[in-house]
Protein backbone atom coordinates (compact mmCIF):
# COMPACT_ATOMS: atom_id res chain seq x y z
CA UNK A 1 0.00 0.00 0.00
CA UNK A 2 0.93 3.59 -0.16
CA UNK A 3 2.91 3.94 3.74
CA UNK A 4 6.02 5.34 4.00
CA UNK A 5 8.76 7.63 5.12
CA UNK A 6 7.64 11.16 5.24
CA UNK A 7 11.08 12.47 3.88
CA UNK A 8 10.58 10.45 0.81
CA UNK A 9 6.82 11.53 0.41
CA UNK A 10 8.52 15.37 0.78
CA UNK A 11 11.70 14.55 -1.24
CA UNK A 12 9.25 13.03 -4.17
CA UNK A 13 6.91 15.76 -4.11
CA UNK A 14 8.74 18.86 -3.38
CA UNK A 15 11.28 17.58 -6.11
CA UNK A 16 14.15 17.96 -3.76
CA UNK A 17 17.05 16.31 -2.07
CA UNK A 18 16.79 14.75 1.68
CA UNK A 19 19.33 17.62 3.14
CA UNK A 20 16.60 20.38 1.94
CA UNK A 21 13.44 18.13 3.43
CA UNK A 22 15.85 17.90 6.54
CA UNK A 23 16.01 21.59 7.19
CA UNK A 24 12.36 22.12 6.39
CA UNK A 25 11.50 20.17 8.86
CA UNK A 26 13.73 21.32 11.35
CA UNK A 27 12.45 24.82 10.75
CA UNK A 28 9.06 23.60 12.00
CA UNK A 29 7.62 24.28 8.59
CA UNK A 30 6.08 20.68 7.80
CA UNK A 31 2.94 19.46 9.81
CA UNK A 32 1.33 15.75 9.76
CA UNK A 33 -2.39 16.06 10.76
CA UNK A 34 -2.09 19.72 12.17
CA UNK A 35 1.09 18.78 14.16
CA UNK A 36 4.62 19.85 13.45
CA UNK A 37 6.83 16.92 12.85
CA UNK A 38 10.70 16.85 12.90
CA UNK A 39 11.13 13.05 13.26
CA UNK A 40 12.50 12.42 9.43
CA UNK A 41 11.40 9.11 10.00
CA UNK A 42 7.70 9.35 10.31
CA UNK A 43 5.53 6.92 8.30
CA UNK A 44 2.96 8.15 6.48
CA UNK A 45 0.53 7.23 4.18
CA UNK A 46 -2.48 8.14 1.43
CA UNK A 47 -4.74 9.55 4.13
CA UNK A 48 -2.37 11.67 6.25
CA UNK A 49 -3.08 15.39 6.28
CA UNK A 50 0.35 16.77 5.00
CA UNK A 51 1.29 20.56 5.20
CA UNK A 52 4.29 22.70 4.47
CA UNK A 53 3.39 26.30 6.18
CA UNK A 54 0.67 27.04 4.84
CA UNK A 55 0.85 25.25 1.83
CA UNK A 56 -1.69 21.78 1.81
CA UNK A 57 0.64 19.15 0.03
CA UNK A 58 -1.83 15.93 0.63
CA UNK A 59 -5.26 16.15 2.12
CA UNK A 60 -7.13 12.92 1.03
CA UNK A 61 -10.44 11.61 3.06
CA UNK A 62 -10.86 7.78 2.79
CA UNK A 63 -14.34 7.03 1.00
CA UNK A 64 -16.09 3.72 0.98
CA UNK A 65 -19.13 2.78 -0.89
CA UNK A 66 -21.43 0.02 -2.28
CA UNK A 67 -23.12 0.28 -5.40
CA UNK A 68 -26.11 -2.39 -6.56
CA UNK A 69 -24.45 -3.07 -10.17
CA UNK A 70 -26.39 -3.97 -12.74
CA UNK A 71 -25.92 -6.31 -15.47
CA UNK A 72 -24.82 -4.81 -18.49
CA UNK A 73 -22.28 -2.33 -16.85
CA UNK A 74 -18.14 -3.35 -16.55
CA UNK A 75 -16.62 -3.15 -13.47
CA UNK A 76 -13.47 -0.90 -14.57
CA UNK A 77 -12.89 2.76 -14.05
CA UNK A 78 -12.68 3.30 -18.13
CA UNK A 79 -14.31 1.20 -21.15
CA UNK A 80 -14.62 2.49 -24.54
CA UNK A 81 -18.02 0.80 -25.19
CA UNK A 82 -19.79 0.21 -21.69
CA UNK A 83 -20.99 2.28 -19.19
CA UNK A 84 -18.50 1.52 -16.32
CA UNK A 85 -19.54 1.35 -12.49
CA UNK A 86 -17.72 4.60 -11.54
CA UNK A 87 -20.46 6.38 -13.99
CA UNK A 88 -23.39 5.20 -11.52
CA UNK A 89 -21.89 6.69 -8.27
CA UNK A 90 -23.71 9.14 -6.60
CA UNK A 91 -19.92 10.12 -4.69
CA UNK A 92 -18.61 13.18 -5.81
CA UNK A 93 -14.43 11.11 -5.36
CA UNK A 94 -15.55 8.32 -7.84
CA UNK A 95 -12.66 9.10 -10.29
CA UNK A 96 -10.60 8.53 -7.06
CA UNK A 97 -12.29 5.21 -6.50
CA UNK A 98 -11.14 1.57 -7.14
CA UNK A 99 -12.88 -1.57 -7.50
CA UNK A 100 -12.50 -4.02 -4.39
CA UNK A 101 -13.70 -6.87 -6.29
CA UNK A 102 -15.44 -7.42 -9.65
CA UNK A 103 -18.08 -8.17 -11.04
CA UNK A 104 -18.62 -9.72 -14.77
CA UNK A 105 -20.48 -7.31 -17.16
CA UNK A 106 -23.78 -9.72 -17.04
CA UNK A 107 -23.25 -10.05 -12.91
CA UNK A 108 -25.25 -8.24 -11.16
CA UNK A 109 -25.17 -7.43 -7.15
CA UNK A 110 -22.96 -5.81 -4.30
CA UNK A 111 -19.57 -4.21 -5.91
CA UNK A 112 -17.32 -2.18 -3.47
CA UNK A 113 -15.40 0.89 -4.26
CA UNK A 114 -13.13 2.70 -2.16
CA UNK A 115 -9.85 4.82 -2.50
CA UNK A 116 -8.43 2.67 0.43
CA UNK A 117 -5.65 0.57 -1.09
CA UNK A 118 -5.07 -1.27 2.13
CA UNK A 119 -8.82 -1.83 3.17
CA UNK A 120 -9.25 -3.73 -0.06
CA UNK A 121 -6.50 -5.70 -0.22
CA UNK A 122 -7.74 -7.20 3.07
CA UNK A 123 -10.82 -7.44 1.60
CA UNK A 124 -9.32 -9.63 -1.45
CA UNK A 125 -6.46 -10.89 0.07
CA UNK A 126 -6.68 -14.68 -0.63
CA UNK A 127 -5.08 -15.07 3.36
CA UNK A 128 -8.08 -13.13 5.05
CA UNK A 129 -10.36 -16.10 3.44
CA UNK A 130 -13.64 -12.98 3.25
CA UNK A 131 -16.82 -14.64 2.04
CA UNK A 132 -18.58 -13.21 -0.92
CA UNK A 133 -21.94 -14.78 -1.40
CA UNK A 134 -23.58 -15.40 -5.02
CA UNK A 135 -27.27 -16.33 -5.78
CA UNK A 136 -26.85 -18.53 -9.18
CA UNK A 137 -29.67 -19.18 -11.84
CA UNK A 138 -28.87 -22.24 -14.17
CA UNK A 139 -30.14 -22.82 -17.24
CA UNK A 140 -30.70 -27.00 -16.29
CA UNK A 141 -31.85 -28.69 -12.76
CA UNK A 142 -29.49 -28.86 -10.31
CA UNK A 143 -28.60 -32.20 -8.37
CA UNK A 144 -27.19 -33.42 -4.88
CA UNK A 145 -24.12 -33.85 -7.18
CA UNK A 146 -22.85 -30.26 -7.16
CA UNK A 147 -22.90 -29.91 -3.15
CA UNK A 148 -20.49 -32.52 -2.44
CA UNK A 149 -18.30 -31.43 -6.24
CA UNK A 150 -17.85 -28.12 -4.66
CA UNK A 151 -17.23 -28.49 -1.41
CA UNK A 152 -14.26 -30.58 -2.50
CA UNK A 153 -12.54 -28.07 -4.94
CA UNK A 154 -12.11 -28.12 -8.28
CA UNK A 155 -9.33 -28.80 -10.03
CA UNK A 156 -8.14 -25.41 -12.58
CA UNK A 157 -6.09 -26.76 -15.19
CA UNK A 158 -5.00 -23.44 -17.16
CA UNK A 159 -3.66 -22.03 -13.64
CA UNK A 160 -2.98 -24.95 -12.00
CA UNK A 161 -4.78 -24.67 -8.73
CA UNK A 162 -7.55 -25.88 -6.89
CA UNK A 163 -10.13 -24.40 -5.78
CA UNK A 164 -11.14 -23.87 -1.61
CA UNK A 165 -13.76 -25.44 -0.57
CA UNK A 166 -17.02 -23.86 -1.41
CA UNK A 167 -20.47 -23.92 -0.07
CA UNK A 168 -23.50 -24.93 -2.34
CA UNK A 169 -26.72 -24.66 -1.18
CA UNK A 170 -29.69 -25.67 -3.42
CA UNK A 171 -32.54 -23.17 -3.07
CA UNK A 172 -34.95 -24.19 -6.19
CA UNK A 173 -34.41 -26.60 -9.08
CA UNK A 174 -32.28 -24.25 -10.72
CA UNK A 175 -31.00 -21.59 -8.53
CA UNK A 176 -28.20 -22.02 -6.13
CA UNK A 177 -26.69 -20.19 -3.19
CA UNK A 178 -22.97 -20.56 -3.33
CA UNK A 179 -20.42 -18.96 -1.06
CA UNK A 180 -17.04 -18.50 -2.17
CA UNK A 181 -13.89 -17.57 -0.05
CA UNK A 182 -11.54 -17.09 -3.13
CA UNK A 183 -12.53 -14.76 -6.22
CA UNK A 184 -10.78 -16.79 -9.31
CA UNK A 185 -11.20 -15.71 -12.54
CA UNK A 186 -15.11 -16.29 -13.81
CA UNK A 187 -14.94 -18.48 -10.96
CA UNK A 188 -18.77 -19.99 -10.61
CA UNK A 189 -19.25 -19.97 -14.34
CA UNK A 190 -16.32 -21.74 -14.74
CA UNK A 191 -17.23 -24.27 -11.81
CA UNK A 192 -21.02 -25.14 -13.23
CA UNK A 193 -19.21 -25.21 -16.87
CA UNK A 194 -17.56 -28.60 -15.51
CA UNK A 195 -21.26 -30.17 -14.92
CA UNK A 196 -21.90 -28.26 -18.64
CA UNK A 197 -24.80 -25.92 -16.81
CA UNK A 198 -24.69 -22.67 -18.06
CA UNK A 199 -25.11 -19.19 -15.73
CA UNK A 200 -27.72 -17.85 -16.59
CA UNK A 201 -28.06 -15.47 -13.49
CA UNK A 202 -25.09 -14.40 -11.26
CA UNK A 203 -25.94 -11.92 -8.53
CA UNK A 204 -23.40 -10.99 -5.40
CA UNK A 205 -25.57 -10.57 -2.49
CA UNK A 206 -22.42 -9.91 0.39
CA UNK A 207 -18.68 -9.77 0.63
CA UNK A 208 -18.05 -11.10 4.16
CA UNK A 209 -20.23 -8.89 6.17
CA UNK A 210 -21.14 -6.43 4.03
CA UNK A 211 -24.83 -7.17 2.58
CA UNK A 212 -25.75 -5.36 -0.56
CA UNK A 213 -28.24 -2.80 0.84
CA UNK A 214 -31.90 -3.83 -0.62
CA UNK A 215 -33.51 -0.92 -0.37
CA UNK A 216 -30.64 -0.08 -3.11
CA UNK A 217 -32.24 -0.58 -7.02
CA UNK A 218 -29.78 -1.57 -9.73
CA UNK A 219 -27.61 1.02 -10.17
CA UNK A 220 -28.14 2.87 -6.82
CA UNK A 221 -25.16 3.38 -4.25
CA UNK A 222 -24.43 4.65 -0.75
CA UNK A 223 -21.56 5.51 1.62
CA UNK A 224 -20.64 2.75 3.92
CA UNK A 225 -21.45 2.47 7.30
CA UNK A 226 -18.74 3.04 9.97
CA UNK A 227 -19.69 -0.65 11.21
CA UNK A 228 -19.51 -1.65 7.67
CA UNK A 229 -16.14 -0.40 6.95
CA UNK A 230 -14.82 -1.71 10.44
CA UNK A 231 -15.97 -5.30 9.30
CA UNK A 232 -13.25 -5.69 7.48
CA UNK A 233 -9.82 -4.95 8.91
N1 LIG B 1 -17.76 -15.69 -10.69
C1 LIG B 1 -18.04 -15.43 -11.99
O1 LIG B 1 -17.99 -16.29 -12.85
N2 LIG B 1 -18.39 -14.17 -12.32
C2 LIG B 1 -18.49 -13.16 -11.42
O2 LIG B 1 -18.85 -12.03 -11.78
C3 LIG B 1 -18.20 -13.47 -10.07
C4 LIG B 1 -17.82 -14.74 -9.74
Amino acid sequence: SKRGRLDRYLCTHLQTHRKAVRELMLLGNVSVDGLIVKDMDMQVDEFSHIQLGDQILQANTPVYWMLHKPIGVVSATKDAQHKTVIDLLDCEARYELHIAGRLDLNSSGLLLLTNDSRWSNALMSPTHKVDKVYRVTLANPLTEEYIAVFAAGMYFGFEDITTQPAKLVILANNVAEVTLSEGKYHQIKRMFGRFRNPVVGLHRLSIGDIVLDNTLAPGESRALTASEVACIR
